[in-house]
């Protein structure tokens, strides 16, 4: 397989353009058109990781957190950054990161969390911003029922659990089509009216492109009229964080244990508890702390997260819990989302969980 065939399959999964402007998500060093012996998974991309891979015959390596953030000037091989990339390059391994990307879609990092948490029912914390669309087209009214589907097959029309919204409605459209048109209605030269339909769908700006295709190949005119509308709407299906409930009410410190058990975490570090049962359960994998008003005004019990700083842990006041569970251990389980997610797709392409325990962050008891 070559490395674009599969940094296309992940980038559906996660697209680029959700990840955060501090990012770098995407393919760091490798030639798209590459073939890939095969790939091994691991949450960062170390030297050690890539020693791995070249031991075991991978030559592409996908993490989650990319090695590269800044731009790098010099290659002395001073840091673990110069390392790592001088490495791959020298031994052509090519290095991709899916990132902020993959903790923004709903079934990303912070559904996995869900899953192994028995957390049900969830929903984005904080939706995304500036991310939904609407495109508005006129079309014959004969030819309307292909065009809209087309639209919709490319994936427009998507509202929260519903999927196909459209919205349509008759009018009259006017053109006159030069002596250089080859109309699909209408004689040249001549001012002509058409029954037409508006049709307004809705969708998140990375299908952009596949649905304007899809809109132009359905479309009879020779000329399609269209319009595109930014909207600030928030995109429920993108976002940071997770918010979810739990089959059934639990007692905190049983939920903390549960959690602290289920993550493999050495320590939890939490607020007060709060005498009360947990039931709606936010979770943000990794640093989580800037979502901890959202989590407070979802009504979440408890914010399984990392990254905490002491002043901010004061901000519970009393409303949640704060669970800091670890950084490494929160997001542990995004390697398995990867493999299982590529496994499905490529069922005969080899895939390597890697082995290395990649946590900066050692504990003494
Ligand atoms: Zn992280």
């Amino acid at each position: 397989m070559k490395i674009i065939e599969l940094t296309t399959f992940l980038e559906t999964l996660a697209p680029l353009s959700l990840q955060e402007d501090y990012d770098n998500s995407g393919l760091i060093v490798g030639e798209p058109d590459a073939t890939i012996t095969a790939a091994m998974i691991s949450l960062d991309c170390t030297e050690a990781v890539i020693d791995e891979a070249i031991a075991k015959g991978c030559n592409f390596v996908i993490s989650h957190h990319p090695i590269v953030f800044k731009g790098l000037k010099k290659f002395n091989k001073k840091n673990y950054v110069e390392r790592a990339v001088m490495k791959a390059i020298k031994f052509d391994i090519a290095l991709y990161a899916i990132h902020t990307n993959l903790d923004h879609v709903l079934e990303g990092v912070n559904a996995k969390i869900c899953a192994k948490l028995g957390i049900k029912q969830y929903r984005i914390l904080s939706p995304r911003k500036n991310t939904l669309k609407k495109l508005v087209t006129f079309c014959p009214i004969q030819q309307a029922d292909q065009v809209r589907a087309a639209i919709l097959q490319a994936g427009a029309g998507s509202i929260g659990n519903y999927s196909d919204c459209s919205f349509s409605t008759p009018g009259t459209g006017t053109f006159k089509a030069s002596e250089n048109a080859n109309p699909f209605v209408g004689e040249r030269g001549e001012l002509h009216r058409e029954d037409e339909l508006r049709i307004e769908i809705i969708y998140p700006e990375f299908l952009e492109r596949n649905i304007l295709i899809a809109l132009l190949q359905a479309h009879p005119y020779e000329e399609v009229a269209y319009d595109l509308y930014p909207l600030s709407n928030s995109y429920q299906q993108a976002g940071a964080g997770m918010i979810g409930t739990l089959d059934k009410p639990i007692n905190e410190m049983e939920f903390l244990r549960f959690v602290k058990g289920t993550l493999n975490a050495k320590v939890i570090r939490h607020t007060a508890l709060r005498g009360k049962n947990v039931q709606r359960v936010a979770v943000c994998g990794g640093t989580g702390s800037f979502l901890l008003p959202a989590a407070i005004a979802a009504g979440a019990d408890v914010f399984v997260t990392a990254d905490f700083k002491y002043h901010e842990f004061f901000d519970a006041e009393g409303k949640i819990v704060i669970s800091d569970v670890g950084h490494f251990e929160t997001e542990q389980f995004t390697q398995e989302l990867l493999f299982e997610n590529i496994q499905k797709k490529f069922p005969n392409f080899a895939i390597h969980l890697t082995s290395i325990d990649t946590n900066p962050i050692k504990y003494i008891f």
